[in-house]
């Protein structure tokens, strides 16, 4: 079975790669370049001659996968711009890329009789209402969808509530899309919090980290960043096994799958890893005197738990990254 994997050069994609994979899958990945490929290559030697690359440089493209949606079974449509910083423009850089190319990722499917489903990482974004009190105790559900409208998305001048909309924007887009077209298959989302995780992917440099393992980075680095960030986490590789449960389950036609670990803060991410890595303290920020928030929003993953998906601890997923971006940063 042939699984299109769109962003297989990025964070997440790469580790959807590799779980698709180690399940018995072929992969397609789509990338923006052949240096990239052959870097997430050199990066994984055991990955050579695993992946079909193809490239696929505009995915706004009308039409941008037509050429390469083959013969597919599925698709994981996981390329979409997660940025949030330096933003000029909300509609060209975040919200346009995330729902144009959804669709252009349906419009594909539509042409090959053999695709079953399509899986999209959609986001926590989609979900969270971060103009709420976060200190208010609610758990998200798979029900729940953050409030902002387009209007307001385009004249947001914050990157971060551009792209929780776009993640909503292209999730609702994706969902009106099947309701209209009735198409031969059916799509999942998949719909993560901040992820961390071992970055296997093609970096130019530790500051091209991708977004969400920017926020350990900041506490293992060296910065003696003060932390007191608060959020809720999920590892790469439960986030990748979500990805190939989303393909496969039955429960999850036309579904969406919110995805969580639990509550993290950099305070417990510092305590975590002081305490693992002892000749490392010179490095690893002190835990401030920030006490962690019991009444933070949580999030329900017990749809993910009832189809199976088990969840590394966040120690371990505290510790493998550390170690991760330790050895990547020696590398530069
Ligand atoms: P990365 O930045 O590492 O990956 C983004 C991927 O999308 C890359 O493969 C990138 O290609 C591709 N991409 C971005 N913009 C474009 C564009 N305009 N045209 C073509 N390709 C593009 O981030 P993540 O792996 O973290 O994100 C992957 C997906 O997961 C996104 O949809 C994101 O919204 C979602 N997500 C991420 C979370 C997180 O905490 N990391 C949480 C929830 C959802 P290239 O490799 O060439 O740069």
């Amino acid at each position: 079975q042939l699984v299109l994997v769109t962003g297989v050069t990025g964070f997440i994609g790469a580790h959807v790669a590799v779980s698709l994979l180690n399940k018995g899958y072929r992969v397609r990945g789509t990338v923006r370049t052949m240096d990239k490929a052959n870097e997430l290559v050199r990066l994984n030697p055991e990955l050579k001659d695993k992946i079909e690359f193809v490239i696929v440089k505009d995915i706004m493209a009308p039409y941008a996968f037509k050429d390469v949606i083959k013969d597919c079974d599925y698709v994981c449509h996981i390329a979409s711009p997660f940025i949030v910083e330096n933003i000029t423009n909300n509609k060209d850089q975040l919200l346009d890329p995330a729902v144009n190319g959804t669709l252009s990722a349906l419009e594909a499917a539509v042409t090959e009789p053999k695709v079953k489903r399509v899986v999209i990482t959609s986001s926590f974004a989609a979900i969270g209402n971060f103009t709420v009190d976060p200190s208010n105790g609610y758990t998200y559900t798979e029900k729940d969808w953050n409030p902002i409208t387009y209007d307001e998305a385009v004249s947001a001048n914050n990157g971060i509530v551009a792209y929780c909309a776009s993640k909503k924007l292209a999730e609702k887009a994706a969902r009106e899309w099947v309701k209209e077209k009735q198409p031969h298959f059916d799509i999942s989302t998949v719909n993560p919090p901040y992820v961390f995780g071992p970055p296997i992917h093609p970096m130019n440099s530790m500051d091209s980290l991708n977004t969400s393992n920017q926020i350990l980075w900041t506490v293992i680095n060296g910065s003696k960043v003060q932390p007191s960030i608060q959020h809720v986490e999920v590892d790469v590789r439960d986030v990748a096994n979500a990805h190939v449960l989303a393909l496969e389950s039955p429960h999850l036609s036309n579904g969406r799958l919110l995805v969580s670990c639990g509550p993290f803060s950099t305070n417990s991410i510092s305590k975590v890893l002081r305490d693992r890595f002892p000749e490392k303290k010179d490095v690893i920020s002190e835990p401030s005197d920030v006490p962690f928030n019991e009444k933070h929003y949580t999030l329900d993953n017990s749809l993910s738990k009832s189809l199976g998906l088990k969840y590394y601890s966040e120690e371990q997923t505290y510790i493998d990254t550390a170690a991760k971006l330790w050895e990547r940063a020696e590398q530069f």
